[in-house]
């Protein structure tokens, strides 16, 4: 099988590592490919970043309009291609079909909102700031921008970045996970006809090594980041260190608090849905359910019936609603979660271990699960599982629910499920959370808002995606400018 290249200065290229690791689907560990992987990756950074740092000169000074035109195209291209993106994702993530082409169209949502770009970009003047004297702000490039993306999205979050970067008038390079590498070999197929210049956007496949390349070389300025949150704080660090600007975004524990007021059930299908899309392999899953006031039991059946009817297996057969989980070491991990949650206290209500599929013997699959009564004291609590396990708490008061959310370490997500606008707006207003849903399982901003984690799920200022996205990959100048009258008078 041949080992993936990289896209560097406009051309496919080997890469100067040798060493390899595989690329496997998860529902049957099947091979579908070779990424480089080592020491030598270091050196494809380099080349990279030489050639992003080339295109610069003249991609700055093209016209904002020109430059967003390759986006038009960039949309069509991947509308026009969803089906067979999506079938990557599904390959090699595990994700149902569905959701794969989901998450194409939030890629895609990305690019049209960074095709406003010459709107986004302008900026602020005064006239006679004093007598006879403008001053005026501009926004300009801040020059080779790069991106580390994580293995769940393969086929949206770098499209978080890369299109705002290259409409700023930046280069880009892009080092997808290396778990999921096919997607994005697939999306640079057709960046490759948009007649972009050669080397404004990269990539280069690797792990460690090809991500501290980056953040070390002295021509990157910017670095965004996606992933866990201890690799998302080492990222902050040492690229903020080394004088970068950078936006990382981390892990997640995602709490939603179910009022008795609720709807019972769209709350409850609402809720599965979080849990349980992806395989909870979703930064904004809900984790982390707490029941408010006398509707305990009744909440607890419906969310159960709601777990019990998800349909697992490969997605791409038809009707499947949750694919497998990332690795078998994953899978292990979970599972040893699950039953960490049991020794700490919990019921567990329902039982997705040791899952198997017809045909799929060898996937890992994990079925919806259920652990009700969390120990509030435990590890489960507060560890991100990251996998399709819904952890049950029953509290008494709107307030005590609030008061839990916000001991939580993280803060990407929380969601409050009520018929009460007073409730609704208490909650937006206390919790300690970047992303708030009231009555949405994953609240995920769209294209034109920032993706607003706190707490442990961001390290930076600017988020990515909409405005962040524009003041991030662009620097301020502000000019100010006499034109004295009697030079005028002159002429
Ligand atoms: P990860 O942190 O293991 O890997 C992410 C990227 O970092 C990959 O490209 C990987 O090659 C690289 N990497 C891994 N270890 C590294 C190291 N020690 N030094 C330098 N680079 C390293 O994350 P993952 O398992 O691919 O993704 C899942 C995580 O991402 C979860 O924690 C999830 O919550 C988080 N996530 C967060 C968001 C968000 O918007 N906050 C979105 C999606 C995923």
């Amino acid at each position: 099988m041949e080992v993936l290249k990289n896209y560097i200065n406009g051309s496919w290229v080997d890469s100067r590592e040798t060493a390899t690791v595989d690329v496997l689907n998860p529902a049957n560990q099947e091979v579908l490919g070779k990424v480089p992987y080592g020491k030598n990756t270091a050196a494809d950074v380099e080349s990279a970043v030489e050639s992003a740092a080339k295109a610069l000169d003249e991609w700055r000074n093209v016209p904002v309009m020109r430059r967003v035109q390759p986006l038009y195209k960039l949309k069509q291209l991947l509308e026009d291609h969803v089906d067979e993106l999506g079938r990557l994702i599904t390959l090699e993530c595990g994700k149902s079909f569905a959701e794969s082409k989901a998450e194409i169209q939030r890629g895609i949502e990305n690019v049209e909102t960074a095709c406003a770009t010459p709107m986004l970009m302008q900026s602020e003047f005064s006239e006679n700031v004093a007598s006879g004297i403008d001053e005026f702000m501009i926004r300009q490039p801040v020059g080779v921008c790069a991106c580390v993306s994580p293995f769940n999205f393969p086929g949206m979050i770098p499209f978080w970045f890369l299109p705002y970067a290259i409409a700023c008038g930046n280069s880009f390079i892009l080092k997808p996970s290396e778990k999921v590498p096919l997607t994005m070999m697939k999306v640079f197929e057709l960046i490759d006809q948009l007649d972009l210049p050669k080397g404004l956007v990269n990539l280069v496949h690797g792990g460690k090594d090809s991500v501290d390349a980056l953040l070390d070389h002295p021509q990157v300025k910017a670095i965004s980041f996606v992933g866990s949150t201890p690799v998302a704080r080492y990222i902050y660090q040492r690229g903020t260190a080394n004088g970068k600007r950078v936006q990382a975004q981390g892990g997640a524990k995602n709490p939603v608090l179910v009022m008795p007021d609720a709807d019972l059930e769209m709350t409850a299908k609402i809720i599965a849905d979080s849990v349980y899309g992806c395989a909870g392999q979703r930064c904004l899953a809900a984790s982390n359910i707490i029941t408010i006031g006398d509707k305990k039991g009744t909440i607890t059946e419906a969310l159960l019936e709601a777990a019990k009817g998800k349909t697992t297996g490969f997605g791409l057969d038809e009707g499947i609603e949750m694919g497998p989980v990332i690795t078998p070491e994953s899978k292990r991990r979970i599972e040893s979660l699950i039953a960490k949650g049991v020794s700490e206290g919990a019921n567990l209500l329902l039982d997705g271990r040791n899952a198997t599929i017809s045909g799929y013997e060898k996937g890992n699959f994990i079925k919806p699960t259920i652990l009700e009564n969390v120990a509030l004291e435990g590890e489960i609590i507060k560890t991100e599982i990251f996998g399709p396990v819904m952890s049950l708490i029953h509290m008494a008061a709107i307030d005590e629910a609030i008061d839990f959310v916000n001991r939580n370490n993280f803060g990407n997500m929380a969601c409050l499920f009520t018929t009460s606008g007073l409730n609704a707006r208490t909650f937006r207003n206390r919790a300690n959370a970047g992303n708030i849903g009231i009555n949405i399982g994953v609240a995920a901003p769209m294209a034109q808002f920032p993706f607003s984690g706190w707490n442990d799920s961001f390290f930076g200022d600017l988020h990515g995606q909409g405005r962040h996205a524009i003041e991030f990959f662009t620097q301020t100048k502000v000019v100010i400018e006499r034109w004295p009258q009697e030079w005028t008078r002159k002429f």
